[in-house]
């Protein structure tokens, strides 16, 4: 027995520790010379003869074919769909050459700064862009990031993503490009105000990243990967790309900023001391357009960090009218997806025009952009969602009233279905009797009690009317003829008792057929 102490599971730093230990001493063997070691240090050094092979990238297009394609999914934001254009345009074309030629040039990246309110299309230009070049695309929030790194990793992290999102291809994802948002959040001289401690320090190691670094592919705590990484060794003799470079990746940070517009008016007002300027001709939304870089930092951006970002785009709020045009117009519209969504099950929904800009109205008294859409759209057909598809209801009209008052309006509209329902459902019952007679020449007169009855009767099993009825008359045909024969009679009503019990009363016509028979017989 061994008499070590048991003293619980240990932590999960210990564990990790343990487990890197046992990683270097089972695995380092089966490294071949060269080859990175376990706890992926100095895996920058030790780049494989894959990783090194030069990469292809085509890029063919100019910045009025960009923003031609952002047009259509982008309402508004005019300025920043041009300037983003040709920041991505200038970036991929010197990417292009620079895989190209193999020469180093001394081109500054154009990293870029997306200033705005949120739910304006700050992500979404940026997401379209990536989709329309082909490039990987990893979004990331700056609060998360701490100096020593966030949860489960730090910055690099995002990096790693990018692998991930180009199906593990590390060629590609050194073209992708990496979306910071929040980015107003770690300004340093936010720390008076107690809302950030090391922005200062994430601010730092962005910048490592966005100049040009090598990040491991397997993070060093991802004991997992390592091992996975191992075993790929092992069975294969060579190890694949262990490190991502980040030259060419392109970074654009994204944030509300408020208050950068005090700054900047404060620096206008400071430089036109003296000049006739009127507060008038500093109008506030064109403040952020007139950004500089000594605003940054006076926001509290380090100057080296700020220096890495040196294109600005500014998108503006967005009113009701942008609202209604991005529901009427974007290929991206919310509209599209509750129409896919209802004609799933065969529901054609139309949009008013006045049903659109009731949604925009509301939209917009929301204060959160193109995102109040989605909010007001969800709390409109949440119910029509739930409730149309078990109905037979296969078109209905989005107006203001709807948009206003959904609830009245969907009740509304299941009391005209259950109606028209109704009146189909009757229809069937008057075909199976027309049926009926044209099979077997006799007649079956409902009374309008045992229509009623006989489609109660199909609502509470939840079959159809046709079998409802088919199921209670299924041995009339026989009965009725037994009759006939016995008493002529070709004509049969059947009210709400027949209904209820079929069978029975059946059996009793019959058998007083049979009575009726033998009295005229005995006459
Ligand atoms: P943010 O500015 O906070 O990054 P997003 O770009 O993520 O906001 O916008 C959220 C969603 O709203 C987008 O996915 C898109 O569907 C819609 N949207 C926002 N702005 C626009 C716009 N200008 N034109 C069309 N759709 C937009």
């Amino acid at each position: 027995m061994s008499n070590r102490v048991l003293s619980g599971p240990p932590s999960p730093e210990e564990f990790q520790r343990q487990m890197a230990e046992f990683m270097k001493q089972h695995f380092r063997a089966l490294e071949p010379k060269g080859s990175a070691s376990a706890d992926g240090v100095g895996a920058a050094e030790e780049r494989s003869e894959e990783n090194r092979s030069e990469p292809r990238f085509e890029f063919d297009k100019t910045p009025k074919d960009v923003k031609r394609y952002l047009d259509r999914y982008v309402i508004k934001q005019e300025q920043a769909k041009k300037v983003l254009s040709v920041a991505l345009c200038d970036h991929y074309h010197h990417v292009r050459q620079a895989v190209q030629s193999k020469e180093q040039s001394n081109y500054a990246k154009q990293n870029i700064i997306l200033i705005g309110p949120t739910g304006v299309g700050k992500t979404y230009l940026v997401r379209c862009i990536a989709e329309l070049i082909g490039v990987p695309f990893v979004k990331g929030d700056a609060t998360k990031f701490s100096e020593t790194g966030y949860v489960g990793g730090d910055v690099e992290d995002m990096v790693r993503e990018l692998v991930r999102r180009a199906d593990g291809n590390v060629e590609k994802a050194q073209f992708g490009i990496i979306y910071i948002d929040e980015i107003d959040k770690i300004a340093s001289a936010r720390q008076e105000s107690g809302r950030d401690v090391s922005g200062r320090g994430v601010q730092t190691n962005l910048l490592k990243l966005m100049e040009e670094t090598d990040v491991p592919v397997r993070s060093p705590q991802d004991i997992a990967g390592q091992m996975q990484a191992l075993m790929e060794v092992q069975q294969r003799g060579k190890k694949s790309s262990n490190v991502i470079n980040t030259k060419h990746i392109l970074f654009i940070v994204s944030g509300a900023f408020d208050g950068l517009e005090n700054v900047v008016r404060r620096r206008i007002r400071e430089a036109t001391i003296g000049f006739a300027v009127s507060n008038q001709s500093i109008k506030d939304d064109s403040l952020l357009d007139q950004v500089s870089s000594r605003d940054f930092i006076a926001f509290g951006f380090e100057p080296e960090f700020i220096g890495r970002l040196p294109v600005r785009v500014v998108c503006h709020q967005l009113d009701s009218d942008d609202l209604c045009l991005i529901l009427k117009n974007s290929e991206g519209s919310i509209i599209r997806q509750y129409e896919e969504s209802f004609s799933a099950y065969g529901i054609d929904v139309q949009f008013a025009d006045d049903g659109m800009k009731r949604i925009a109205e509301l939209a917009a008294e929301e204060r959160t952009g193109a995102r109040g859409l989605m909010t007001v759209c969800e709390k409109t057909f949440r119910d029509f969602k739930f409730e149309l598809p078990s109905t037979i209801i296969k078109q209905f009209s989005v107006t203001r009233e709807v948009v206003d008052d959904p609830e009245l309006s969907l009740k509304r509209l299941l009391q005209e279905n259950a109606q028209s329902e109704s009146k189909m459902d009757r229809q069937i019952v008057y075909q199976f009797s027309a049926q009926f007679l044209e099979l077997h020449g006799l007649k079956i007169r409902f009374t309008d009690d045992a229509v009623d009855g006989l489609i109660a009767k199909a609502r509470t099993t939840g079959k159809p009317v046709q079998d409802c009825c088919e199921d209670s008359f299924k041995d009339f045909q026989f009965g009725l003829k037994l009759i006939a024969q016995n008493t002529k009679q070709t004509e049969f009503v059947v009210d709400w008792k027949v209904v209820e019990a079929p069978d029975k009363v059946l059996s009793e016509w019959v058998v007083a057929s049979y009575r009726g028979c033998k009295a005229e017989e005995g006459k």
